[in-house]
């Protein structure tokens, strides 16, 4: 047996953090798969044309998702930029040297209002930064159909579709229909499925350009894998010798996406989805005995095949309130991180995905501690106001490097 590596956290001074938000990439995104591992750090010493190499990422993942070509972006906001960029380019060289002066090309990107989500900046940032303008269709809870195509005119250059549990709940327009109306006027429609596990049908009903995170459910290395209709990825790809420069993805991240998207074809994905539950069966059976808590699992909303633990907290019962919990399991030893998206509604969701060994007993056994103290001593004067938490997560940043 050779010995485990030291690990390189502890070398730097970070402390090891619990990650059960799943795919958030601020907290390191899906742990990556041993073939993952294996490949990026094998080509790492190694040299390698980059076009070649991409050439051999565009055959696979066509293979794995039926698209005619594709390529290895950084991650998927620069799949999403290159896309947008590529759409309006095509394959001209100058216009590609141009971005993000947009002058002579169609620049509108038509997008519905329930779509425009925020995965850490908010996507129209991703339209904006090649140059060209968002045009966002509808309202939050209600996009039409006559609407879209109202707003196709000269200045499309694409649609963009986002699939996500971001994205508004209801009232926008289906996959299908918005196809079928940017395609009647001739303008691409670009698909961000960044976290969704369909790597195929989307661009089987008439996706022009798809993209998926490499770091979330496929557990490879952080990189964004775009595939399409040839034309549009490679115009997308160009990008590289434009704006897309300071979103280089290196050899290893090209060489890491793609052994997990080989090694994601090979997988028994159910046995996987089945050892999962029985993790969650355990937290719930345990979790939900404490006071003022209820544990239940949570299908993946956009039907994806993995649950979640939902924990919802009533605070009178519990003697803390769901912010309070999301707070003190961040400042323990180690960290903790869950899914605190919907903690105004009085719930945190924990995604088993990027359990390490050992971890889940070490979680539930925290969760239990915070509790037994709750409304006692030990507990730090964590805020249970959700404005100040936010306000303090914005001072933070503007500290950063600095802690205090
Ligand atoms: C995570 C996410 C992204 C960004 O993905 P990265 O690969 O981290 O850039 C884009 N869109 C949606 C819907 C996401 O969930």
């Amino acid at each position: 047996m050779t010995e485990p590596l030291p690990d390189v956290r502890r070398r730097l001074g970070v402390r090891p953090l619990i990650n059960l938000t799943g795919t958030l990439t601020t907290h390191g995104g899906i742990s990556a798969c041993p073939e993952a591992i294996e490949a990026a750090a094998n080509i790492m010493s190694r040299g390698v044309d980059v076009l070649e190499l991409q050439a051999a990422a565009s055959r696979i993942i066509a293979r794995a998702t039926g698209a005619e070509a594709g390529f290895v972006a950084a991650c998927s906001s620069a799949g999403i930029c290159m896309g947008v960029a590529g759409a309006m380019t095509g394959d001209d060289l100058a216009r590609i040297e141009r971005l993000p002066d947009t002058t002579g090309m169609r620049s509108e990107v038509v997008i519905q209002a329930g779509h425009v989500v925020n995965y850490g900046h908010s996507i129209a940032q991703d339209i904006r930064l090649p140059g060209a303008r968002p045009v966002v269709i509808g309202d939050v809870n209600a996009a039409r159909s006559h609407q879209l195509a109202a707003a196709i005119g000269p200045q499309t250059a694409a649609g963009l579709f986002v699939v996500s549990h971001h994205c508004s709940g209801e009232g926008q327009i289906p996959f299908a229909t918005f196809v079928e109306i940017c395609h009647v006027k001739g303008v691409p429609v670009i698909v961000d499925l960044a976290a969704e596990y369909d790597l195929r049908g989307y661009l089987a009903h008439g996706a022009d350009l798809t993209i998926h995170s490499s770091h979330k459910f496929l557990g490879g290395a952080t990189a964004g894998i775009v595939a399409g209709r040839k034309p549009l990825v490679r115009a997308a790809y160009l990008q590289n010798f434009g704006i897309a420069r300071p979103m280089k993805a290196g050899k290893e991240s090209v060489a890491g996406a793609l052994a997990a998207l080989e090694a994601w074809g090979t997988r028994d994905h159910a046995a996987r989805r089945q050892g999962m539950r029985e993790v969650l069966e355990d937290w719930r059976r345990r979790l939900g005995a404490l006071p003022g808590i209820e544990a239940t699992i949570d299908p993946d909303p956009t039907g994806n095949p993995f649950d979640r633990l939902k924990l919802e907290v009533d605070p009178i019962e519990a003697g803390l309130n769901a912010l309070q919990l999301v707070r003190e399991l961040e400042r323990g030893d180690p960290p903790i991180a869950v899914r605190s998206h919907q903690v105004e509604h009085g719930w945190l969701v924990m995604d088993p995905r990027s359990l390490g060994e050992g971890e889940a007993e070490i979680v539930a056994d925290r969760i239990g501690a915070v509790l037994a103290s709750a409304g006692r001593d030990g507990l730090g004067p964590a805020s249970s106001d959700l404005e100040s938490w936010r306000a303090e997560k914005a001072r933070a940043l503007r500290l950063w490097p600095d802690s205090d």
